[in-house]
């Protein structure tokens, strides 16, 4: 971190492929079969942003207001994803640019998702790469977009790359800071209830771990993700509001030229502060940046000068009470039509007598507010016959989580209409993992007499999703559809031990799991055995031990 220099990367590469690494591409020269990508930097940074992507990847180019070009990556077969992926883009960099006051100090800007990134993204200098799972179409927009992230890493591009922490004890000067400015660019794009419902959120999480007694200074190196990023943006929205917007922002402009391509300590920032603030500070360190708990009590005090916390406090407040005493407040509260507090309405239903609620589910369902309905999608799993005909249209919902959730609870709820439920959804794919593809095929082959002369190639398709050809939030589903209903085969089997030395540790442990109990189960055991000849010399030693572990 502290050993900043500037990178001119060359990197040597199949023709066939692009590059991209940090700085601006120079040439592109050809020796034999390669070409020599040339890259050039003018500015000196810490090593571990240096990173190059080569793929096979087309790329839109756009530019800032202030004339940055900004390169927006994507794989071929992606391109009409390209659009809703990074949507709001150019606004979120020129927001940020305008926000933070200082012009946005490198020479470009380009953005590259990968398969089986261990990260949501990495903010390498002008060369940011992110999890491919960001990468959706306009539906998958709805519920899981790349917004906060692309702003997240953006940000960094001030807050790590031009200044950079000394040390990990002040690392919420880069994370605290990304996620303080990232929320802010959301704020500008999804408005202000969205902005104090994630802060809400945030609070909720941060008191509850302080509650526990777990609560973490800022500045504790071996904080949690949470403290520093989310406890280090709280930090900085109380301490706008305590100085002021203005002061905040002269503050923060003096920070960023003084130290620009230096590192920092988090006095470096105090001190900049101190400048333009003619209180005491001492009581804000000490409460926001030293101790363990969480202000929760300040906290709330904040969100409360907005009129949807209130009226969302009001809402959930009645969560104790019995449902006959707030049928009204929560009819009522239906027509708003808020994203948030339709939902919260939907979850006070669950498990209450349907004749008393029949009312507010049909309210409900017609308020078309998708957030509201994908709310009784995920807490409805016993479907009352009353909202049968509304519930199925949830899937046509532009909402994949919905369809999904909708699709497996329609289909164990009323059999006789399998058929027509697989028909209506038969064409949908879902998110990068292939959610709703992915459980229609299990659907299909285990709904009987469902297109019978298609069965085997239903499951022969959801059995190939866990091959290394895919990325392992495909696999991930996949091998649970197949353990789950013991469809396992030789060439599930060797990819289930290919997973087991996967370098995504969660997808690991998962894999490793079932490789286990099937072991210790014995039902497959000949079938392991047999496809040790197939595998390579690490894979066959892993899984050889493995039965050894299990004493077998
Ligand atoms: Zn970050």
């Amino acid at each position: 971190m502290n050993d900043k220099i500037e990178f001119d990367l060359s990197v040597y590469a199949p023709k066939e492929f692009q590059v991209v690494a940090n700085g601006k591409l120079d040439t592109v020269t050809s020796i034999d079969d390669r070409n020599i990508w040339f890259f050039d930097m003018q500015k000196p940074m810490s090593s571990y942003l240096a990173a190059f992507i080569i793929g096979d990847l087309r790329v839109d180019v756009i530019n800032s207001e202030s004339g940055t070009p900004i390169q927006l990556y994507y794989r071929p077969e992606d391109s009409l994803k390209a659009e809703p992926t990074y949507r709001h883009t150019k606004q979120i960099f020129d927001f940020l640019e305008s926000e933070i006051g200082v012009p946005y100090p490198w020479q470009n800007y380009k953005q590259v998702p990968v398969r089986d990134f261990l990260y949501a993204g990495m903010e390498n200098t002008t060369a940011t790469v992110f999890s491919e799972a960001f990468v959706v179409d306009s539906i998958g927009f709805n519920d899981r977009n790349f917004v906060n992230v692309n702003a997240h890493e953006l940000a960094h591009h001030w807050f790590g790359n031009l200044i950079t922490e000394t040390s990990g004890m002040h690392h919420w000067l880069q994370e605290g800071f990304s996620t303080y400015y990232a929320l802010l660019a959301e704020k500008e794009i999804f408005g202000e209830d969205y902005f104090y419902w994630r802060l809400y959120q945030s609070a909720e999480q941060l008191q509850m771990l302080s509650d526990e007694g777990k609560g973490e200074s800022l500045l504790n190196p071996k904080a949690s993700s949470l403290t520093f990023y989310e406890k280090g943006a709280w930090a900085l929205h109380i301490l706008k509001d305590m100085i002021g917007e203005e002061s905040f922002k002269e503050a923060m402009v003096n920070y960023l030229n003084k130290y620009s391509y230096k590192n920092v300590t988090t006095d470096d920032f105090l001190n900049e502060v101190a400048k333009v603030y003619d209180g005491d500070l001492s009581v804000y360190k000490k409460n926001w940046l030293e101790q363990t708990a969480f202000k929760a009590d300040a906290a709330f005090q904040y969100l409360l000068r907005s009129d949807f916390i209130n009226e969302f406090f009001k809402i959930s407040s009645l969560r104790e009470k019995i449902i006959e005493d707030k049928i009204e407040a929560l009819d009522k509260a239906l027509e708003l039509s808020d994203d948030f507090i339709g939902q919260e309405v939907v979850y006070q239903l669950e498990g209450e007598d349907i004749t008393k609620t029949i009312g507010l589910y049909k309210k409900a369902f017609n308020s078309g507010n998708l957030y509201t309905r994908q709310a009784i999608a995920l807490s409805t799993s016993t479907i009352p016959a009353e909202i049968k005909e509304r519930y199925e249209s949830l899937l046509t919902d532009e909402s994949y989580i919905t369809i999904e959730s909708a699709l497996g609870n329609l289909w164990a709820n009323f059999p006789k209409e399998r058929t027509n439920y697989l028909d209506i959804t038969r064409n949908i794919i879902g998110f990068q993992d292939r959610n709703v593809r992915q459980l229609w095929l299990a659907l299909a082959v285990i709904t009987q007499n469902y297109r019978p002369e298609e069965q085997l190639a239903h499951l022969d398709e959801l059995k190939s999703y866990t091959s290394s050809e895919y990325s392992f939030e495909v696999r991930e589903r996949a091998l649970g559809y197949v353990n789950y209903f013991n469809w396992w085969d030789e060439p599930t089997l060797i990819n289930l031990v290919e997973a087991c030395m996967h370098h995504n540790w969660r997808f690991k442990k998962t894999t490793r799991t079932y490789l286990r109990l099937l072991i210790e189960e014995g039902n497959y055991n000949e079938q392991l055995l047999k496809i040790q000849d197939v595998l390579d010399a690490d894979q066959a030693d892993f899984l050889k031990n493995r039965f050894i572990e299990a004493g077998k």
